[in-house]
C-alpha cells in the first residue's frame, strides 16, 4: 500500500520535514506549485499530480511525475499519451472514475471508461482507477461509493486481462482511508491527516 502525501497548499518546508522523517511520496494539484516544490526539494522525491490537469499545462508536469493519478477525460488522456510518443517517454496513469454525489467531482463515468481500455496507448500506461467517495459522514454511502469503484476495477481485470499491471485502485483521503482500505486500496492520498488544515 502507498501513502501519498498530500501536500498542495502546504509550503514546501512542511513536505521536507516529512522527507527528514522518511517519507518520499508526495502529491500536488496545481502545475505552478508542483513546479515550485520540484524546484525547492529533493530529487528523490516521487511525485503524484492529483488535481485537475489542462492539457496546455502537460510540459509544467509530466516530466516530475511518477504518476498522473487524475486523468478524467478522453481529451486529456490522448494529451498526455501524445506526449509521451513525442517525449519518449511512457506516463503512469490512473483514470479516475466519478462516483461521489457531488456533481462537481470530475471523473468518467465506467461507460466512458470502457471503450478506451482496448485502445493501443504509446505514451501511457493505465495503471488503475482513482476515485473519490462523497464527502459525508454517512459511512454506507462512502462504502457504496467505494464498492463502486473496486468491483469495476474487478471487471476491468476480468474482461480485460491484456492490460499490462492494471493493478491500482487509489481510493482513501483523511476521512475515509480506513473503510478504503476494507475495498482495496493500494493507494491512499492523505493531507489534512498529515499536514494540518490547508494554509494558503
Ligand atoms: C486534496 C486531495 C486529497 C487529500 O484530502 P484530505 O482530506 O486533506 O486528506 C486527496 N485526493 C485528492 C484528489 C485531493 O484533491
Amino acid at each position: 500500500m502507498l501513502l501519498v502525501a498530500v501536500s498542495k497548499f502546504h509550503p514546501a518546508e512542511a513536505v521536507m520535514e516529512a522527507y527528514r522523517a522518511g517519507h518520499r511520496c508526495f502529491g500536488e494539484s496545481r502545475p505552478q506549485e508542483l513546479m515550485a516544490k520540484v524546484n525547492a526539494l529533493p530529487k528523490d522525491i516521487c511525485w503524484h499530480f492529483i488535481g485537475h490537469l489542462q492539457t496546455n499545462k502537460l510540459k509544467m508536469v509530466l516530466p516530475y511525475v511518477k504518476m498522473v493519478e487524475s486523468v478524467d477525460s478522453l481529451h486529456l488522456l490522448e494529451a498526455i499519451d501524445r506526449w509521451g510518443v513525442e517525449n519518449g517517454r511512457v506516463t503512469d496513469v490512473l483514470l479516475e472514475l466519478h462516483v461521489a454525489a457531488e456533481e462537481t467531482k470530475q471523473g468518467f463515468s465506467c461507460e466512458e471508461i470502457l471503450p478506451l481500455l482496448s485502445r493501443q496507448w504509446r505514451g501511457v500506461r493505465l495503471r488503475g482507477l482513482m476515485g473519490m467517495a462523497t464527502n459525508t459522514s454517512d459511512e454506507a454511502v462512502i462504502r457504496a461509493d467505494f464498492r463502486k469503484i473496486s468491483d469495476f476495477k474487478q471487471l476491468i481485470n476480468n474482461n480485460f486481462p491484456q492490460l499490462d499491471r492494471f493493478d491500482q485502485l487509489s481510493i482513501g483521503m483523511s476521512g475515509d482511508w480506513p473503510v478504503a482500505l476494507e475495498y482495496g486500496a493500494t493507494i491512499v492520498r492523505i493531507g489534512t491527516a498529515i499536514f494540518g488544515s490547508r494554509v494558503y
